[in-house]
């Protein structure tokens, strides 16, 4: 079951992210944190890396793919991932199909967590950051319990750099321009959920549930989580957050899913404000 959660900077994708690879068990693939990581061991790809990221740009597509690459031959991705931050261009998305075709394997299902634009500024501006586990908070939106350090780890919590607010308004244009566009490549699959990314953490991780097909009474920890019908009825159908999986019935995507008809699903449309 390969998974990606699609959304602008400050969507939340990170904090869902967590979520869903304990979840599912599978892999969280973070290019941002494959970046970071290169960045850290001082590598000349964290190096070269480094000085687009500060920026807010995207890094080349060819890096970028070099390290998906590499992370995708490790054997523990053989179950699928869950990609958080990529693909950001239809050039990256184009390829990452090759990739999983060469390996027997496709996108089962694009999470598009949906947030209005003036909303990603203020979440962005004065996100802190646990540099062990990559968990982000916000002091007013999404407080540590304990002051400035990481509830998870006890780290000290950081500002990243590209989290100051000129830069996050950068990455907020480069995702309009240059990312979007990456949706419209996986809505002709017919595997993009559209999810309103707005409201509490735990409304947003049910829609995203219910998206895939998992009740959100499951039980956290069961790695194959699907459930047969486990869609409520008010989820199915033309109330649906998920689009249609149309003719091509995706690996461990219950059958109420793919049994929905063309259309059903809603394009651009936020929910539950
Ligand atoms: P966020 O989702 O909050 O923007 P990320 O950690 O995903 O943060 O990304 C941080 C930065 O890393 C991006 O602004 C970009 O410079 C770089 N980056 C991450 N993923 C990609 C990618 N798939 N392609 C190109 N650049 C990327």
């Amino acid at each position: 079951m390969n998974l990606a959660l699609f959304g602008p900077p400050g969507s939340g994708k990170g904090t869902q992210a967590n979520f869903l690879v304990q979840h599912f068990g599978i892999p969280q693939v973070s290019t941002g944190d494959l970046f970071r990581a290169e960045i850290k061991a001082q590598t000349d790809v964290g190096r070269r890396a480094q000085t687009y990221m500060d920026r807010g740009d995207l890094v080349p597509d060819l890096i970028t793919l070099q390290l998906v690459r590499r992370r995708l031959d490790a054997p523990d991705t053989e179950r699928g991932v869950l990609f958080d931050g990529f693909p950001r261009t239809v050039a990256q998305a184009a390829e990452l199909d090759k990739m999983l075709q060469a390996m027997g394997r496709r996108m089962d299902r694009v999470i598009f967590v949906q947030v209005p634009t003036d909303v990603l500024v203020d979440r962005l501006a004065g996100r802190l950051t646990c540099p062990k586990c990559g968990r982000t908070y916000h002091p007013k939106l999404a407080p540590p319990q304990l002051d400035t350090v990481c509830d998870h780890d006890g780290t000290a919590l950081i500002m990243r750099e590209d989290d100051r607010p000129e830069t996050a308004r950068k990455r907020i244009t480069v995702y309009l321009e240059q990312t979007l566009p990456v949706l419209a490549h996986y809505r002709q699959q017919h595997v993009v959920s559209d999810i309103a990314g707005t409201g509490s953490i735990e409304e947003v991780r049910g829609r995203i549930l219910r998206a895939i097909g998992v009740p959100s009474a499951a039980p956290a920890g069961m790695s194959t989580g699907w459930t047969q019908g486990g869609i409520p009825p008010s989820e199915q159908g033309g109330a649906g957050d998920t689009e249609t999986a149309g003719q091509r019935p995706p690996a461990g995507i219950p059958p109420s899913d793919h049994s929905r008809s063309p259309g059903a699903g809603h394009r651009g449309r936020v929910r539950g404000r």
